[in-house]
């Protein structure tokens, strides 16, 4: 009996190796054709590059945005797909309009070259005396609390160099904040990249309109701001319009349906959206446009996976997630977030090695996944890590407790200089890069689409407290206001 019982296993052992190579083998000759595919006619870097000419920026709820969604819909559509649907949503949203700063000593007042942050009033006169904030750190307010009472702050968007030891360094939206809570009439923070580039973004930590004038100048200006503090007293004054109110925004959607499992679903995800200073090439041309070569890879090789690939584009990301927001928001309506199996996020995401997922339990799938697209080219590492970060259109997912995940890369020094700045431009773009975002990525889709079982299940409530806990992500949540657990 012994003996039999040990054929029996050893029996059984030969046909589960047989049958894991044989997936192995399967899944590599899928990525194969995806990697001849990818290399031979990917679009993503002319698309891209076409795209800024015609368009130039993607913000939400511009006439651009509006046609960068159109764009999106049509290329989608030409690809072959016959179910695209926009999903509409409404937002708050902030478009600058004008913006003057003049700073200098009463009788002699000197235009500096500033840009509005976003969040910031729909009209603001403000003038008053410039202090000097430091960091603009709540430290910075409590040594001197009444400095900043009815003046206008100068503030460092990073630290300072000479700033103290194990200084935490806070959000723009945050350093706005307490300008406000110690009675300042307005806030001017200053880049740290050389060369006067200029910074944008959100300055409101809820979403709703400041009710001071927050603005960025460069460093070479805010340095300079500084030591004339530093010599005598200087004026600062602000005038500002903006535009302010509900948007119209959508999302733009397009799906392979599952041959096994339809209900099933991979939510593959890219904010098309950018900021109004540059066409957003890095942030998040590069993503988006990406994601529309994964789709049109999975076309033109006529994948037809077991479960259904959800490609979404999403708008509103950078004003807080919210066109993410309200996809999730959409499928908790239609009672079908737990069809969505897995999503994969792609802000930014260039020349990937390695893949990454919220939960330790995707490894065994991913690493399998990795192994076979490595095989296929030994430049992708393939291995894998664990974690959950915040601020980008996995999140609204990953708080419902969706499995997140996607692949990991890196960006050069000068594109990250660039980061929601005036210099976000195509020339940043690296073509064979922005391919192997695209050919990895695909891999990853397919892998997870066609998987036998995912190995991940959504997480219970207390599940994601704890792994937002285990990841040190409760303050940030409780600043955004996404902290639910008290
Ligand atoms: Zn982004």
């Amino acid at each position: 009996m012994k003996k039999y019982g040990f054929l029996l296993l050893f029996s059984y052992l030969l046909c589960c190796q047989r049958l894991a190579a044989q997936q192995q083998f399967d899944l590599e000759t899928v990525f194969r054709q995806i990697n001849a595919e990818v290399l031979s006619h990917s679009e993503a870097y002319t698309r891209l590059g076409e795209s800024i000419q015609q368009i130039g920026h993607r913000l939400t709820g511009s006439p651009n945005g509006s046609k960068a969604e159109q764009y999106a819909f049509d290329l989608l559509k030409a690809y072959g797909f016959e179910d695209v649907a926009f999903q509409p949503f409404t937002v708050n949203g902030w478009a600058r309009e004008s913006l003057d700063l003049r700073i200098g000593s009463s009788g002699n007042m000197q235009p500096v070259k500033a840009v509005a942050l976003a969040s910031t009033p729909a009209s603001a006169s403000a003038a008053g005396e410039l202090v000097d904030m430091g960091n603009g750190l709540e430290s910075d307010y409590t040594a001197n609390p009444d400095k900043a009472k009815g003046k206008i702050v100068l503030a460092a968007l990073n630290l300072l160099p000479g700033s103290p030891e194990g200084a935490k360094n806070l959000h723009r939206s945050a350093k706005a904040a307490l300008a406000i809570k110690y009675g300042a009439k307005g806030i001017i923070l200053f880049n740290s990249v050389a060369g006067g580039t200029l910074l944008t973004g959100t300055a409101s930590i809820t979403g709703d309109l400041l009710t001071i004038p927050a603005l960025c100048v460069g460093l070479e200006d805010g340095n300079m701001l500084k030591s004339r503090i530093a010599e005598g007293k200087q004026e600062a004054a602000i005038e500002m319009k903006n535009k302010a109110g509900k948007m119209q925004a959508r999302n733009v959607v397009a799906r392979i349906t599952g041959s096994e499992y339809p209900n099933e679903k991979i939510v593959v995800g890219g904010h098309l959206d950018s900021w109004d200073l540059s066409p957003g090439a890095v942030d998040n041309g590069l993503g988006a446009f990406s994601v529309i070569d994964m789709a049109r890879t999975f076309k033109a090789l006529g994948i037809k996976p077991k479960r259904t690939i959800e490609f979404v584009l999403f708008m509103g990301e950078e004003q807080g997630l919210l066109g993410s927001k309200a996809y999730v928001q959409h499928a908790v309506s239609a009672g079908s977030l737990d069809q969505i199996r897995f999503m994969l996020n792609f802000d930014m995401t260039n020349d990937p090695k390695s893949y990454h997922a919220t939960l330790e339990g995707s490894r065994t799938l991913f690493e399998e996944i990795g192994r076979s697209a490595s095989m296929v080219d030994t430049t992708f590492k393939g291995t894998f890590a664990a974690s959950a970060g915040l601020y980008s259109d996995h999140q609204p997912f990953m708080l419902q407790g969706i499995p997140t995940g996607g692949a990991g890369g890196a960006l050069s020094r000068e594109a990250l200089n660039c980061y929601h700045a005036d210099c976000d431009i195509f020339a940043l773009i690296n073509e064979q890069q922005m391919r192997n975002t695209v050919r990895f990525s695909s891999m990853l889709i397919y892998g997870l689409a066609n998987a036998d079982a995912i190995p991940v299940k959504r997480m219970s409530d207390t599940d994601i407290k704890q792994l937002m806990l285990d990841n040190n992500l409760e303050e940030s949540l409780r600043l955004g206001g996404d902290w639910r657990w008290d």
